[in-house]
């Protein structure tokens, strides 16, 4: 929120004066806080990755601590490239990793999709971010609604878009946020053929959480049909619980690739850290642990619709780690009076004031059992 008046302003650039920033999930400091507001895994990463993480520190020759922190990390990360690029099974010169994928989306912006007074499309209910960057980057964009179902209607609203030359670029999550559904692989497949002259992104953040995360990824676009328009972001921070190493990553062609790499080496050399680095390779060679807690989520959460259906809940269909559901008597049981409620026992889940449409719904990140069972328990006290 801006909340400096203009005359302590005076050292400000104008750039600085137009933003209206993103405001993260709150991380409070509460104890015994369930923590169900911002998609943070509900499992550690993989145990391998902080056993990477002693070792590295633990080494024999006890000048090598100092030695590794000394010098500058390897800057194109290449190792964890190459390990990505094996485990996707692309070339090395296909895969783009970032500070988060927040970071890998906002050279996305600045490389791909700004192009002139063409317009970036994306649905009005998205990751928030998006219209940011935009604003950061000077980008025009045109924010299409959802249609009453809270879908994406690629079909009407993108692929017969009337003044396809306006269009400079297409992006959004797949499964979008926060409604937690998927666009049919065959429409994007279309979005990519019928835009073959513009950028067509996909923000990957959940996709592991889709029950089949390999046919429902665009990925297989890529490899299977090669189109040089497309490319996928995909994250550490949700399925692979790394959210507090900031590792984010994207996939496309090698010309796409060079555009990303292009901005970034004239912004930031070094965006990931040797840890960042070490550890994203070691949770990417543990993918039993990884298909283990991907799985779990997925359990957790069919069991957490029943359990909210028998409350009197309607949910989204979620194909991602949290949910989006109102209570059906949303005139005694609000949005906002049931996170308030929730608030009282430490519960804590997202909600968003606008558009009005969305503003009885709850965005719960998909806990633990216990988290969960908790939440079911309270939530039957507040509307019981
Ligand atoms: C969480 C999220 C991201 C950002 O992930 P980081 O890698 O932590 O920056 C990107 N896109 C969407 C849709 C997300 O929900």
């Amino acid at each position: 929120m801006n909340t400096n008046n203009n005359s302590d302003n005076k050292f400000w650039s104008d750039n600085v004066k137009k933003l209206s920033p993103y405001v993260p999930g709150e991380q409070p400091k509460i104890n015994n806080l369930v923590k169900l507001n911002t998609n943070e895994n509900p499992f550690a990463p993989s145990p391998k990755v902080l056993q990477t993480i002693k070792d590295y520190f633990l080494q024999n020759n006890e000048n090598t601590n100092a030695e590794f922190l000394r010098l500058y990390p390897n800057p194109d990360s290449s190792e964890l490239v190459e390990t990505l690029a094996n485990y996707h099974n692309v070339e090395n010169s296909q895969i783009f990793v970032g500070n988060g994928s927040d970071e890998v989306l906002a050279f996305a912006f600045y490389a791909l999709l700004n192009h002139n007074n063409k317009k970036v499309l994306f649905p009005d209910i998205s990751y928030s971010f998006y219209p940011v960057y935009c604003q950061f980057f000077n980008i025009n964009f045109q924010q299409i609604p959802l249609t009453t179902n809270f879908e994406i209607d690629v079909a009407n609203d993108y692929l017969n878009y009337k003044n396809k030359d306006e269009v400079g670029g297409i992006i959004f999550p797949n499964p979008n946020a926060p409604t937690g559904l998927l666009v049919n692989i065959n429409l994007i497949e279309k979005l990519c053929t019928t835009y073959a002259n513009i950028p067509i992104i996909i923000d990957e953040a959940y996709i592991d959480f889709a029950e089949d995360n390999i046919s429902n990824s665009a990925l297989s676009l890529l490899k299977l049909k090669q189109y040089k328009n497309l490319l996928i972001i995909r994250t550490f921070s949700k399925s692979r619980a790394l959210a507090g190493m900031r590792i984010g990553y994207a996939i496309g062609d090698s010309n796409l690739i060079t555009a990303l790499n292009y901005a970034k080496n004239s912004f930031n050399s070094y965006p990931l850290d040797r840890i960042s680095q070490i550890a994203a390779i070691a949770s990417v060679n543990d993918e039993n642990y990884f298909q283990n807690k991907r799985n779990e989520v997925i359990n957790i959460r069919k069991n957490l619709v029943l359990n909210l259906q028998k409350l009197n809940f309607t949910i989204i269909p979620s194909a991602a780690n949290f949910i989006f559901a109102k209570h059906n008597n949303d005139n005694k049981f609000s949005g906002e009076f049931l996170q308030n409620e929730l608030r009282k026992y430490n519960i804590i889940v997202r909600r968003f004031n606008s558009p009005e449409r969305i503003k009885n719904y709850l965005r719960i990140t998909i806990g633990d059992a216990q988290q969960c069972d908790l939440l079911i328990e309270k939530l039957a006290e507040i509307v019981g």
